[in-house]
C-alpha cells in the first residue's frame, strides 16, 4: 500500500464538543485539540464534563510529536489536564490559549508539560510534520486555523472560526494567507460545520458593542448586569468599554469570569483600567446607576451566581426593579428550559431582562454558509471532511463542499474512532479505533456505562432496600424491613414481600446460609414481585445482616 495520510477523530464529529483529532504519516502523530464536552443531566445524570475516550492515543504515545491547539474554548482544551497525565507532549498555541491551559493545569497541580506560545504565521517543525497558525476570527481571541504540510500534501483546518471584517482587536482572519495556499494546493480541507444550516454571513462582534452602547444610554439611573461567556474577551471588552464611557465602574462576578478578566489582563488581551474594576464583596459603596456587574450563568446553571441572584440567594447581589439584565450570549441547545426558568424568575424580582431573542446582543463566533462558500472557495480543495457538528450539519456540509465544486467521491462524512487514509489519489475509510466517552464527575474519576445506568434506574423507579436479619440460632427469619425512596408501594405488596421472604428462608432453613446468596436470593424475589406487578425494574438493594 503506499503511504497514506491518516486521519482519525476521536470526538467533535456526531456532536459539537470534545474535539480531538489525530493527524498521523508514518512514524508522526498529532494531536488536533482536546476538549470536553457538558453532558445533559437527562442523559448522564450527575456526570459534569466527558471527555474522548483516548484508549489508541496511549498505544501510540511513542509516535504523538505533540498537541496543535486551535484555541481556548472548553471544547478544545477542556480535556488537556487528563490527557497530559497519561501523554506528556509539548503543547502549542496562541499566547491566550496557553495562558488558560497554564491556569488549568496550575489548577490541577500538573507540572513538566511543555507549553509554547505561537504567533500568528509561526511555522513550527514536528518529525516530517509542519504545522503552520494561520490567524482567523471567532468567539475568542488567540484563534488559528491549522495548514499541516506533510510529505503527501497539506491539510488545511479551518478550525472554529468566523470570518469578522471588524474584530474588536482589528485583527481579520489572514485570509490572504488562505488564499495562498488554496493557490499552492491544499489536499485536504476539514472545515467548522456548526452553523451550516444558516445562510448569509454572520454578524461581527462590532454589531453586539453598538446595541450595548444604546442599552447603556437607555438605562443611566439603572444598575446594569451583563451576562455573557467568561471566555468571550471581546464581547467583555466591549461591555467594559460601554461601562467606562457611561461612568460606571465593573464588578466581575463568577469564578471563571473573575480568573479569565485577570489571565486576559496580563496578557494585554483585555484591556481596561485596574481604577475601573471594584470587587464584588464591595460594589455596595458604589452608586447603582456608576455600576455594571459582568457575571456568568448564561446557560441558567443552577449553582450560578446569576441563578442564585434569581432566586434571591445571593448575598452581594439583590436583584430589584432597579436592574437592567443583559443576557448577551445563545442558549446551547439543551438548556433552553433552564434559561427561561432563569429569565422569568429575574423578571418577576422586577427586573428588566433583555435576551438574545427581544435584542441583538449576541452574535455567533461560527461562520454561516456564505463564510463557509468563502473559505472553500479560497481553500479549492481536492479532499473535504467536515468537522464540528451533528451529523445532519456534517451531511449538510458535505453538501455544501459538492456545490463548491469538491466532487462528491472526494469527500466524507467521519465516523467517530474511524480512521481515513487520504493520498493524492483518494480518500477511503480504514479500520475503527476504540474511542467513545469518558465521563467525569468532581469526585469520581471515571464513570462506567453500568454507573449512569444505575443513576437512571433509580432516578426514575426509585430505589428499595430491604434489610434481613439472619441469626443462626433461628430456624426461620423475621420479616425483613423495607425501606424505600423515589417509589410507594402499596401495603399488600409490601406484606406479599415480606411474607415470601419470610417462607423462602423457612423452606430453605436459615443455617449455613451464606450471606452472599442470601443477598441474590431476597434481590431476586422482591425484584419479582415488583416487576409482576408494575412491570418496571426497580432498583433492589438486599442487605443481608448475621448475627
Ligand atoms: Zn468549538
Ligand atoms: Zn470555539
Amino acid at each position: 500500500m503506499t503511504k497514506e495520510i491518516k486521519l482519525l477523530f476521536l470526538g467533535g464529529i456526531g456532536e459539537i464538543g470534545k474535539n480531538m483529532t489525530v493527524l498521523e504519516y508514518e512514524n508522526d502523530m498529532l494531536i488536533i485539540d482536546a476538549g470536553l464536552s457538558f453532558p445533559s443531566s437527562d442523559e448522564m445524570p450527575g456526570i459534569d464534563y466527558v471527555i474522548p475516550d483516548y484508549t489508541y492515543l496511549i498505544q501510540n504515545k511513542e509516535k504523538i510529536k505533540g498537541i496543535i491547539l486551535t484555541h481556548g474554548h472548553e471544547d478544545h482544551i477542556g480535556a488537556l489536564p487528563y490527557l497530559l497525565k497519561d501523554i506528556n507532549v509539548p503543547v502549542y498555541g496562541s499566547n491566550l490559549t496557553i495562558a488558560l491551559v497554564q491556569h488549568k493545569l496550575t489548577e490541577q497541580k500538573i507540572e513538566n508539560v511543555k507549553l509554547n506560545k505561537v504567533l500568528p504565521s509561526d511555522i513550527v517543525t514536528l518529525g516530517n510534520l509542519t504545522i503552520e497558525f494561520i490567524r482567523v476570527t471567532h468567539s475568542i481571541a488567540g484563534c488559528f486555523a491549522i495548514a499541516i504540510t506533510t510529505p503527501k500534501g497539506v491539510v488545511f483546518f479551518t478550525g472554529d472560526f468566523k470570518i469578522d471584517q471588524t474584530p474588536i482587536d482589528g485583527k481579520r482572519s489572514d485570509l490572504a494567507r488562505i488564499a495562498e495556499l488554496g493557490t499552492k494546493g491544499v489536499l485536504l480541507m476539514l472545515q467548522d460545520s456548526t452553523n451550516v444550516e444558516r445562510d448569509g454571513y454572520t454578524m461581527s462582534e462590532r454589531t453586539v458593542g453598538e446595541n450595548l452602547d444604546q442599552i447603556f444610554a437607555a438605562n443611566v439611573t439603572k444598575r446594569i448586569l451583563v451576562a455573557t461567556f467568561a471566555s468571550n474577551i471581546h464581547r467583555i471588552q466591549q461591555i467594559i468599554n460601554c461601562a467606562i464611557k457611561y461612568g460606571r465602574r465593573i464588578a466581575f462576578s463568577g469564578r471563571s469570569m473573575e480568573n479569565i478578566a485577570k489571565i486576559a489582563a496580563n496578557i494585554k488581551e483585555l484591556n481596561y483600567p485596574f481604577s475601573s474594576i471594584v470587587d464584588i464583596d464591595k460594589i455596595s459603596a458604589v452608586p447603582i446607576d456608576k455600576l455594571c456587574i459582568i457575571t456568568t450563568g448564561t446557560q441558567g446553571e443552577p449553582e450560578s451566581a446569576l441563578s442564585r441572584m434569581s432566586m434571591n440567594d445571593f448575598k452581594k447581589v439583590s436583584i430589584n426593579a432597579n436592574d437592567t439584565i443583559i443576557i448577551s450570549a445563545s442558549s446551547i441547545p439543551g438548556n433552553e428550559k433552564m434559561i427561561y426558568k432563569l429569565i422569568n424568575n429575574l423578571s418577576r424580582l422586577g427586573a428588566d431582562v433583555l435576551y438574545d431573542s427581544l435584542r441583538a446582543v449576541h452574535v455567533s463566533g461560527h461562520a454561516c454558509r456564505e463564510e463557509l462558500k468563502m473559505m472553500l472557495a479560497l481553500v479549492r480543495p481536492n479532499f473535504f471532511i467536515p468537522m464540528h457538528g451533528e451529523y445532519r450539519h456534517l451531511k449538510k456540509h458535505v453538501e455544501l463542499a459538492e456545490l463548491m465544486g469538491v466532487p462528491k467521491e472526494n469527500t466524507k462524512i467521519p465516523e467517530l474512532g474511524r480512521i481515513y487514509g487520504v493520498s493524492r489519489a483518494q480518500i477511503v475509510a480504514r479500520e475503527k479505533v476504540q474511542s467513545g466517552n469518558i465521563m467525569l464527575d468532581g469526585n469520581l474519576q471515571e464513570n462506567s456505562e453500568v454507573l449512569i445506568r444505575d443513576r437512571k434506574t433509580i432516578s426514575e423507579d426509585g430505589i428499595v432496600i430491604v434489610i434481613v436479619t439472619l441469626s443462626q440460632n433461628d430456624e426461620s427469619i423475621n420479616p425483613p424491613i423495607i425501606i424505600m425512596r423515589g417509589t410507594i408501594m402499596p401495603e399488600n405488596l409490601l406484606e406479599t414481600i415480606k411474607d415470601s421472604i419470610v417462607s423462602h428462608f423457612a423452606t430453605t432453613g436459615v443455617t449455613e446460609i451464606d450471606v452472599t446468596d442470601a443477598k441474590s436470593v431476597v434481590r431476586r424475589i422482591v425484584s419479582k414481585i415488583i416487576f409482576n406487578q408494575f412491570k418496571r425494574r426497580v432498583m433492589v438493594i438486599p442487605i443481608v445482616i448475621e448475627v
